[in-house]
């Protein structure tokens, strides 16, 4: 992973991670395609996999430590949620398609291997407020605002990570800290591209 490490992620904890996690669990996955077109899902094209550096670069803004109880908008191909549970967190992992979300929840490996990934088909804006607060709240997909209820099922002094969307019609990315106050403290990165985050019924 040096080419990631030379791009400027310096936690090794998140280089080990991306370093253990095989490639090959996650091939036959095209969810961005399918996230931006809606289209059907085209089984056994080897698409590619989320970009290591993005997953990377999210991962070390959220400042994971063993056991923290992470929540994730946006399971995809389950790339990120994997990073997550090899350092150690218990991922809770939403996703707004069906397809994608069947698809992942029966991958033998998930199962086997991350018991302490748990997913979940539905709205990422609403989160998952029977299992809150949580640690850390990461949210894969662009977002067009800070979702006011996510913010409410971050512990205080909790982190969420985001790519919030920009002028420029690309995202910035953010992290917030949440206060004692319910309020939040707010820290701006990178710029990156990601897909829009769906609204509306349920595919
Ligand atoms: N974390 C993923 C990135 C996938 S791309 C990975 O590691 O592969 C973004 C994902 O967010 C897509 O799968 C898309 O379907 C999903 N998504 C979009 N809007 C959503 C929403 N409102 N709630 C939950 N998931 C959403």
């Amino acid at each position: 992973m040096e080419t990631i490490r030379n791009k400027g992620i310096t936690d090794e904890n998140v280089l080990a991670a991306i370093n253990n996690i095989p490639r090959h669990y996650f091939l036959d996955s095209a969810f961005d395609k399918i996230a931006y077109e809606d289209r059907a899902f085209p089984i056994g094209e080897g698409q590619t996999i989320s970009q290591p550096y993005t997953v990377a670069y999210q991962t070390q803004l959220l400042k994971v430590n063993i056991n923290d109880k992470i929540l994730e908008i946006g399971t995809g191909s389950a790339y990120q949620a994997t990073v997550l549970a090899e350092m150690g967190a218990r991922v809770f992992t939403i996703e707004r398609q069906k397809k994608l979300y069947d698809i992942q929840q029966q991958k033998y490996v998930f199962v086997n291997k991350y018991p302490s990934i748990k997913f979940f088909y539905g709205d990422g804006f609403l989160g998952l407020p029977t299992f809150a607060p949580f640690d850390k709240i990461l949210i894969t997909a662009a977002a067009p605002y800070i979702p006011p209820i996510l913010v409410e099922q971050l512990r205080t002094g909790g982190i969420m990570v985001l790519p919030l969307d920009d002028e420029s019609g690309n995202q910035r990315m953010l992290r917030i800290t949440k206060r004692a106050d319910g309020g939040y403290d707010e820290e701006a990165f990178e710029q990156f591209s990601f897909v829009p985050m769906l609204r509306g019924k349920n595919k």
